[in-house]
């Protein structure tokens, strides 16, 4: 028997892969599945960007590129972190990889292993844990509540740091929750920062573009006091709806960034060529499908949230961010993940467990509005009539 090393006892996965599968499976079978499980815009990716790969390839980007990705990319990111956000950044600071996930894979990797802590938002996105756990650090939940409207609390987070915390992770606007964290809170937490210099932060930022209510995206970027040990997460999957394009880019502190460049060496050697050119005229090309998307998602965000708190047992929070909303489904009586799977089975409706997100997941559901208003509204119906039939 082929024995491997314990860590991989540890590892996790991300549930929503799962729920996709089910859910394709079970409309491969003849059944109508209407998927709010699945955390991707329903859009395609802009024409323009992928003419850009398409051009790529016929003008002969067939081979390897440098490790950190190409230098025109890295100076797109530059300035586009400039126009958003007002922000100087360097080339040199810029690490592009395959995807969002692989700067969480990367930080992890780097201050994990046994004996180190790690905060991590909980409910939050499944991998932070799954990776802690990896590496035989000790995953410590910083808890996202709803009362506090999702936004992580800076005095709590503050409070979870010891002598052995090596980094922390936060994100805002949130999976799963759509929870946006103010900047009073961010100034607090940067604040509190300074009494540990040794700790490391993970600031997962691929839904700053996706904030409603006229909400300015509150970037950790924005405080030279941690730039020496803040690495930013970000990337194109959500913002350009180009998630199986896989590519990401990270914002690395200078005593972190080699080493983050020579992982990617020894693993990915660099990302698709083509993509990157992608990429580019992603960040330089016309910004108004974004904004469109953006604006869609806002338009459907009010039609979940009315929907569902029109429910009985249900309360839902307005998310001020991403694409989710995270209903509060206590009141119904049912087990969240039991109601996830009834849900898909019986009602023919992915949704997602807030326990696949962590404990204090337990009560809610996810609900991604990456779908129709008609569709949207067609689950909330079956949602409602199948809570009518099965009463717990
Ligand atoms: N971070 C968060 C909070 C996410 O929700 C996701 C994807 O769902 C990612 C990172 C990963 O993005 P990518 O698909 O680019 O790897």
């Amino acid at each position: 028997m082929l024995r491997t090393v314990a860590s991989f006892d540890r590892i996790g996965e991300e549930n929503a892969f799962a729920v996709l599968a089910r859910a394709t499976d079970l409309a491969r079978a003849g059944r109508d599945i209407i998927n709010l499980g699945i955390g991707q815009p329903d859009f395609l990716t802009p024409p323009h960007v992928v003419s850009a790969a398409t051009q790529a390839l016929q003008e002969g980007h067939h081979g390897y590129t440098p490790a950190a990705g190409i230098l025109p990319l890295r100076e797109a990111v530059c300035a586009d972190i400039d126009r958003r956000l007002g922000i100087e950044v360097g080339p040199d600071s810029v690490l592009i990889v395959p995807g969002g996930k692989v700067t969480m894979f990367m930080a992890i990797l780097m201050f994990g292993e046994p004996g180190a802590e790690i905060l991590y938002p909980d409910p939050g996105f499944p991998i932070y844990r799954s990776m802690i756990e990896f590496t035989g650090a000790t995953p410590v939940p910083i808890p996202i509540r709803e009362e506090n409207d999702f936004a992580f609390s800076a005095a709590e987070t503050l409070s979870l740091i010891t002598p052995a915390t090596r980094l922390v992770i936060v994100n805002s606007p949130a999976n799963p929750t759509g929870g946006v964290t103010p900047k009073a809170e961010i100034d607090t937490l940067v604040e509190g920062l300074a009494r540990h210099p040794g700790v490391a932060i993970l600031s997962d930022e691929i839904y700053g573009q996706m904030t409603y209510d006229g909400l300015a995206h509150q970037t950790l970027l924005a405080y030279p006091q941690i730039r020496d040990r803040l690495i930013l997460l970000d990337g194109w999957s959500k913002t350009y709806a180009m998630t199986g394009w896989r590519l990401g880019y990270s914002i690395w502190p200078d005593a972190l960034y080699d080493k983050a460049r020579k992982l990617a060496v020894n693993s990915f050697s660099c990302v698709n060529a083509a993509t990157q050119f992608a990429g580019i005229a992603a960040l330089e090309g016309p910004q108004d499908e974004v904004h469109a998307m953006v604006a869609e998602f806002d338009r459907r965000r009010r039609v979940v949230v009315e929907g569902m708190n029109a429910l009985p047992g249900i309360t839902c929070r307005t998310p001020k961010g991403a694409f989710y909303a995270f209903p509060n489904i206590a009141g119904t009586g049912w087990a969240a993940k039991e109601l996830a799977s009834a849900l898909l089975e019986e009602a023919g409706v992915a949704v997602i467990g807030g326990p696949d997100f962590g404990i204090l997941g337990e009560g809610y559901i996810r609900l991604s509005y990456a779908n129709s208003t008609e569709n949207i509204q067609k689950a909330i119906t079956r949602i409602a009539d199948f809570l009518a039939a099965n009463p717990r």
